[in-house]
């Protein structure tokens, strides 16, 4: 059977000579592995479109125990995001989380278009990576059924007025007088969360919040991404990594 399907290449690995192992985040079939044969040839018509961080149009064969690439077609490969390491590394970061947090054959519209979107921001600057890094990280895990309960507070269910204290390893906020547990939170930090868990995603970068609240949103997303996945991810330690040189 072969499937037309909108798709943005999330890893590349080579297989062999001239063929390619590529994990695809698909709009219709979720994340999937499919073969390119003889795509590093340069011959190939698949070898712009089958590179790490292309969206493109693919048409996929599926077989008894494979997917494979008939051909493909870019749209848009992100060369900005190519010339400068630190937005390659948060872009390659939030590859690594479509990966793990999206499964195989599901539809993924939704998560496809915030990658696509975070991606097409940090390219052109519109937003920082400090405030693209917790939106992508909160909406994929609330997307992906990993929503914190944002509702009113764990225990008494009230919306308080000032800092609350949300718990990364339970997905809740509370009160400061009806629990300890947790880091302390402003109140712009947790109407912001809300707004990126309940938006709909064509308006989830719509906020804005201090540098301060901004640095406490990207902790606690981060935190949050963490305690839910039980995951490290290699690619998040470079980004750091690369964060602690400039300081
Ligand atoms: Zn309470």
């Amino acid at each position: 059977m072969s499937m037309t399907t909108d798709a943005l290449v999330l890893k590349v690995n080579d297989t062999g000579e001239s063929d390619r192992l590529v994990f695809l985040l698909t709009a219709d079939y979720g994340v999937i592995r499919a073969f390119a044969n003889r795509a590093k040839t340069s011959k190939s018509n698949m070898q712009a479109a089958t590179q790490s961080l292309c969206y493109g149009e693919f048409n996929i064969y599926s077989g008894k125990d494979a997917y494979t690439i008939n051909s493909a077609s870019a749209k848009e490969v992100f060369f900005g995001l190519r010339q400068d390491i630190r937005l390659l590394a948060l872009a390659q970061y939030f590859c690594a989380l479509a990966y793990e947090l999206i499964p195989e054959g599901e539809p993924a519209p939704d998560s496809l278009r915030i990658i696509l979107n975070s991606l097409k921001l940090l390219e052109n600057g519109r937003r920082s990576p400090d405030f693209l890094k917790p939106v992508t990280e909160l909406k994929l895990l609330a997307l992906a059924g990993f929503a914190p309960s944002l509702g009113g507070c764990g225990v008494c269910g009230k919306s308080p007025a000032g800092d609350v204290l949300f718990s990364a390893e339970d997905g809740v906020f509370c009160c400061r007088g009806c629990s300890r547990k947790g880091r302390l939170i402003t109140p712009g930090v947790l109407t912001a969360m809300k707004h990126i868990v309940y938006s709909p995603v064509d308006r989830v970068y719509s906020f804005a919040l201090s540098d301060a609240d901004l640095k406490m949103l990207c902790i606690t997303a981060e935190s949050y991404l963490l305690h839910q996945t039980g995951k490290s991810f290699k690619t998040l330690d470079f980004y750091k990594s690369l964060q602690n040189e400039g300081d």
